[in-house]
């Protein structure tokens, strides 16, 4: 074999086929060799890893709010890319709404993507958004590159971003059903949580009531049908209701097209233990009981949930209320971009399950959900995005010590497993002090 440029041994690298000792050896950015250990391989950089380290993927976050431009205060593309860099993620693909203006059109990506050039320190990929009225967008969106279409059934949070009413959202995946593109839908219903007694004051159980899982149901349900109907892929975004599984699992079994995620934050904490006034953990749909985690967890084992993903969702500590602890005033989202790994991995494996679990939920399923064919895994021909884990080391969440603008995480405080050493992006390790080298990517680019 012709020289390589990069060379990583190691003891535990996860592939497909699980976790076993290999070299991976990297020419121009792209993994071009997967072999035992010790294959007779010479490269011009050789990485060695530590006993107590894995090799894994470069995870893929699909769910992220960087928020610029527009409300940068919140989040921009270099605090963003940073925090996921240190967090062992190499590719985020970026949420439609909360930037200003909302990526509803193809002017507002060029908008964006001008906003990120230069700021990226892993890639980047962009969802579009389907919003009362441009439903003649949709096409120029997707021919633009953006990897699908993020709608709303109920009040986004943002005016700028206005919800869906059933016949709109079927038009909508009738349209994107003619050029096979993806719907991503926030599904809650709005008439549910209209009816539902309001959020006020700092009780987290008033919160939780006032987002009943019959309203994730229903919506789910109505998504279904519609996809049923239209033919169009769907995704179900951040599933908190573990009531919606069977009705996912079995429009699949008659050939529905849907896939789901869930977020670290669903599968960490559980509304028992949410204290008077803790806004930080407020999101929605919210987290829910400790017995719902279990069965989200449960949805994991048996591939229901497909990927797990962060919708991390910052803003500043103002709007989160945090001098009041108002539930019905603050901010609805969790910052978390940095921590979804050993978040996760402190969670799996105190139920059993392996790295090669966490990685496949994490990096290979988003990769494949987002259309990235070359991202998500350890094997010829795919990216060299790696990320080096010491799983065993533990660490106390700090939240002024991550990148992320604003230093607010319901994660503070918290001892998790796995240590993210080092990411490297197509086979350069990343420096978050250096100049950035990420790339903004179009639909099924990378
Ligand atoms: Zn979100």
């Amino acid at each position: 074999m012709a020289r390589l440029d990069l060379l990583f041994r190691a003891r535990r690298v996860v592939t497909d086929a699980g976790e076993a000792a290999r070299s991976i050896g990297v020419r121009d950015g792209t993994i071009v060799a997967v072999e035992p250990l010790e294959a007779d391989l010479a490269a011009a950089e050789v990485v060695r890893l530590g006993d107590d380290e894995v090799l894994l993927p470069g995870l893929v976050d699909s769910h992220v709010h960087v928020n610029d431009p527009g409300r940068t205060e919140w989040e921009g593309f270099a605090s963003a890319t940073r925090a996921a860099a240190a967090g062992g993620v190499t590719t985020i693909v970026d949420m439609p709404l909360n930037s200003v203006p909302p990526t509803t059109d193809a002017a507002a990506l060029r908008v964006k993507r001008a906003t990120a050039r230069g700021q990226a320190y892993v890639d980047v990929g962009f969802w579009g958004g389907a919003v009362p009225g441009n439903l003649r967008e949709l096409r120029g969106l997707h021919d633009a590159g953006v990897f699908g279409f993020k709608s709303f059934l109920l009040h986004s949070g943002v005016p700028e971003f206005p919800p869906l009413e059933p016949a709109e959202l079927a038009d909508a995946l009738r349209e994107l059903r003619a050029f096979d593109a993806l719907m991503i839908v926030h599904a809650e219903d709005p008439h549910v949580i209209d009816h539902a007694p309001p959020a006020r004051g700092a009780s987290y159980r008033d919160f939780l009531r006032s987002r009943p899982r019959g309203a994730e149901n229903l919506a789910v349900a109505h998504v279904i049908e519609l996809a049923r109907r239209t033919g169009c892929r769907v995704h179900i975004l951040h599933l908190s209701s573990s009531d919606a599984l069977p009705m996912i699992r079995s429009a699949r079994d008659d050939g529905v097209r849907i896939t789901v995620e869930t977020c670290p934050h669903y599968l960490t904490f559980s509304a028992e233990e949410i204290a008077e006034g803790a806004t930080p953990f407020k999101c929605c749909p919210p987290i829910r009981e400790a017995a719902n985690r279990e069965s989200l967890w449960r949805g994991l084992a048996d591939g229901t949930i497909d990927c797990v993903v962060s919708d991390h969702s910052p803003c500043t500590p103002e709007l989160k209320r945090l001098d009041t602890g108002d539930f019905g005033l603050a901010w609805g989202g969790i910052a978390s971009l940095q921590l979804g790994l050993p978040a996760v991995w402190t969670e799996a494996r105190r139920r059993g399950h392996p790295l090669t679990d966490v990685a496949r939920w994490m990096a290979g399923r988003p990769a494949q959900v987002a259309g990235l064919s070359g991202k998500g895994r350890i094997a010829p021909g795919h990216q060299a995005d790696l990320c080096v884990f010491a799983p065993d080391e533990t660490f106390v969440a700090d939240q002024d010590r991550l990148h992320h603008r604003n230093p607010v995480t319901p994660y503070h405080g918290r001892t998790l497993a796995g240590v993210v050493r080092a990411s490297w992006l197509r086979g350069e390790r990343v420096d978050i002090d250096g100049p950035p080298r990420g790339r903004l990517l179009n639909r099924g680019e990378a």
